[in-house]
């Protein structure tokens, strides 16, 4: 199997990974999709990824190119290396390092490294991933550089051509809100605000304007702040 416009999308069930989804959806007739269970300290993304796909699936042709989802189950194998406030009930706060401690290191590198095996098997040729350093947290590993870097492993480590796209990358939270509606209108946002989940602190049970969440935690005020931007933009 070989399919030049085929991609396996790396999909959590936030919102930045649905708007790439959804961007690969449109254009590309055969699509997977991957996720991760990393001992994350809320399952609760992982348990939007079937909501999502479904949404997805029954917009414009999109059922049609939606292929299988791959569930890669990494155990406790990158929270057991060092507790970090994504895979503990440690405080998120900034580190001396000048990161925010919900930083997993190696985190998407080993992601890209997985997506690329299931790639390979799958005969796929191009990754999708949500990367983004445009308005973001500052993990390292969300860099474009470190993106092309791991595009440039996974050639020379599988002898493959391999395509790692990035949609999101010079695109800040509230053109990535307008991306999604221009991709899917009206009925992708209101999917996107209703089943992506983003917050840190795993809350589902307030309901804002720009989806659920505790509103407080660094996931919440980028998601918000995004919202917000967009939507003053649009008036
Ligand atoms: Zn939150």
């Amino acid at each position: 199997m070989s399919h030049s416009h085929s991609a396996l999308v790396l999909f959590s069930g936030g919102q930045d990974s649905t708007t790439c989804l959804a961007w690969a959806l449109a254009r590309y007739s055969h699509v997977e999709t991957v996720g991760f269970a990393y001992g994350q300290r809320h399952a609760v993304e992982l348990d939007c990824r079937g909501p999502v796909r479904q949404g997805l699936a029954a917009m414009q042709d999109w059922g049609e190119r939606l292929g299988d989802d791959h569930l890669v189950d990494l155990g406790a194998s990158l929270a057991g290396i060092g507790a970090t406030a994504l895979t503990s009930d440690e405080d998120i706060r900034m580190t001396a390092e000048g990161l925010p401690s919900t930083f997993v290191p190696g985190r998407n590198l080993v992601f890209l490294a997985y997506a690329g095996a299931i790639a390979y098997r799958r005969g796929l040729r191009r990754l999708v991933a949500g990367m983004c350093e445009t308005d973001y947290s500052g993990y390292p590993d969300c860099r474009d550089d470190a993106v092309k870097a791991m595009q440039l492993a996974l050639n020379l480590g599988m002898d493959r051509r391999f395509v790692v796209e990035t949609p999101l990358m010079w695109v800040d939270k509230a053109a990535t809100w307008g991306l999604a509606e221009e991709l899917g209108g009206a009925p992708l946002v209101e999917l996107i605000v209703e089943h992506t989940h983003s917050c840190y602190l795993g809350d589902r049970t307030t309901r804002h304007d720009w989806g659920r969440g505790c509103g407080t935690c660094p996931a919440c005020e980028l998601r918000a702040a995004g919202w917000r931007r967009w939507r003053e933009e649009r008036l």
